[in-house]
């Protein structure tokens, strides 16, 4: 049977850079969860979709083709086509992510496409509700947290290394804040900690003591 490894935790807590390492080291895919929803984001932004107009979310769930594509173990992620990958990233985006994926239907939508993507290969996954409502038999299941203001500082650092140097940090603290707390408090698959999830503190770990952690769970 394949394997799934879910990782599921608040935003910019080292998540997808786990991932990533965890799947190079074992030969596994990559699933940014993340990016689907932002990627939703980004075309209700484009075409200005009503979030509270059923029909209207409804008639672009069934326009959007998403494709993922790795590239040197990165992965890339397009939508209808396009290439989105770094504009996904930006300030308007994750300001706008929580509330379109609190949306059912828009959750109903990924889920049923993560799960098939994790049907027959083995994934490693991250998200908010991979080990809870994705893939709840997932074999290994983490659930990472880390100090607040260590993750701001570490997500503004790498908007700057991106040439996103107008955002302070005090926004980036405030747009995370803002971001858990929807996660943690929206009536559809709410972010919380499965039950059978370890759980990982990275906040005084580097990412080479997560990986090795996380390899001794995965063999154990
Ligand atoms: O992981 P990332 O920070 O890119 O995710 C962006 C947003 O997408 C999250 O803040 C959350 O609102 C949503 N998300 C979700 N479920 C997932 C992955 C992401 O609701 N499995």
């Amino acid at each position: 049977k394949n394997m799934v490894v879910a990782i599921d935790g608040y935003s910019s807590c080292g998540k997808s850079t786990l991932a990533k390492a965890l799947a190079k080291t074992l030969d596994f895919i990559y699933i940014d969860s993340g990016a689907m929803y932002r990627a939703i984001t980004l075309y209700f932004i484009r075409n200005q979709v009503d979030l509270n107009d059923f029909k209207a979310v409804d008639d672009a769930l069934r326009s959007i083709e998403l494709n993922f594509h790795s590239k040197d173990y990165e992965s890339h992620i397009t939508l209808n086509n396009d290439e989105v990958s770094e504009e996904i990233r930006l300030m308007h985006v994750s300001d706008k992510v929580s509330e379109v994926s609190a949306i059912k239907e828009v959750r109903l939508e990924m889920v049923k496409q993560q799960q098939r993507m994790g049907r027959s290969k083995n994934i490693v996954m991250d998200g908010r509700d991979i080990g809870t409502a994705v893939f709840p038999d997932a074999q290994v299941k983490f659930f990472m947290t880390a100090d607040p203001g260590i993750r701001a500082q570490r997500r503004h650092k790498e908007m700057q290394d991106k040439g996103e140097t107008q955002i302070t940090l005090e926004e980036v603290f405030d747009s995370l804040a803002h971001r858990d707390y929807a996660d943690t408090t929206r009536v559809e698959s709410p972010l919380v900690r499965a039950e059978d999830a370890i759980v990982l503190d990275n906040t005084d770990l580097s990412p080479k003591e997560q990986l090795d952690f996380a390899l001794t769970m995965v063999h154990r």
